[in-house]
């Protein structure tokens, strides 16, 4: 499987982007930060040793290698860039900043609780808080993504290599079992590659269906088009879940999909006002 983008890589594509278009400032600068800080953090995965038989095994039946190999997370390092990334968060959004200090009190000053939190984020992708019902859902797992980038980076970095992605073709990444955020249709059979809203490992998928509950019925399976053509809203009646897609057999270059999560915001802006999450 392809190697994921650095995060230096994705940075000097920020900065691009950036110059072609100024009404993604906001959004750019913020995740510019972000990804700058986290890419501080030295994280490695020492610990796992797979061995290539025991993958293929573990492929073959279809179950994502972090259950057997799980995450390891320095938890000083991971409260300090939890911490930093409400910050940026709330100084580039000052309209979210009651928000992200919420968040930073929740996985700063309840340290017994985050093991919890950052177990429930990468099995469930949400997490239950009964006693913080303020706490925004999408917020928080904006900053758990990021807070757990480099340990879920360093760990993938181990597994992917020996993951045979044709013998995979899940709904859910191969690595860490998150669900996909973005598609790309590639350019010359079409098929379709998800992207991990987690870890950023892309796998290969099948086309037709909607990639979180399987519905395949065109009445309520179905995209529309972005107002640029190369981009499509899939939407599913059936789950109410979306997925933001980029038709490679439109686009010059191969595009960089951690890159295109952020400048396509406003799909997701339009996704949710139409009641999908
Ligand atoms: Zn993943
Ligand atoms: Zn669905």
């Amino acid at each position: 499987m392809e190697a994921i983008t650095p995060d230096g890589e994705l940075i000097a594509a920020l900065e691009e982007e950036r110059k072609k278009s100024p009404e993604l400032a906001q959004a750019i600068d913020l995740h510019h930060e972000v990804i700058s800080t986290r890419a501080k953090i030295e994280a490695e995965a020492a610990h796992v040793k797979p061995d290539e038989r025991e993958v293929a095994t573990q492929v073959d039946e279809r179950v994502p290698l972090m259950q057997r190999w799980e995450l390891g997370w320095d938890q000083e390092s991971f409260s300090r860039l939890s911490g930093q990334i409400c910050d940026v968060g709330a100084r580039h959004r000052e309209d979210l900043a009651p928000q992200f200090n919420e968040i930073r009190s929740l996985l700063i000053e309840e340290p017994d609780q985050t093991q919890s939190i950052v177990t429930s984020h990468l099995r469930e992708g949400k997490v239950d808080l009964p006693e913080h019902p303020d706490v925004d859902q999408q917020l928080l797992s904006f900053v758990l993504v990021n807070a757990l980038h480099p340990f879920l980076q360093a760990h993938a970095a181990v597994l992917r290599p020996m993951i045979r992605d044709e013998k995979w073709y899940q709904k859910r990444c191969p690595v860490c079992g998150g669900e996909p955020d973005f598609g790309y249709l590639e350019e010359k059979v079409g098929g379709l590659r998800l992207l991990c809203s987690h870890c950023d490992t892309v796998w290969t998928y099948k086309r037709g269906e909607c990639t979180f509950c399987g519905n395949s019925d065109k009445d309520s399976f179905f995209y529309y088009l972005g107002d640029d053509e190369a981009y499509r809203l899939y939407v599913c009646d059936k789950c109410k879940r979306y997925l933001k897609v980029l038709d490679g057999r439109q686009t010059a270059s191969k595009p960089l999909l951690p890159l295109q999560r952020i400048i396509t915001i406003g799909m997701d802006v339009s996704a949710r006002q139409q009641g999908y999450r």
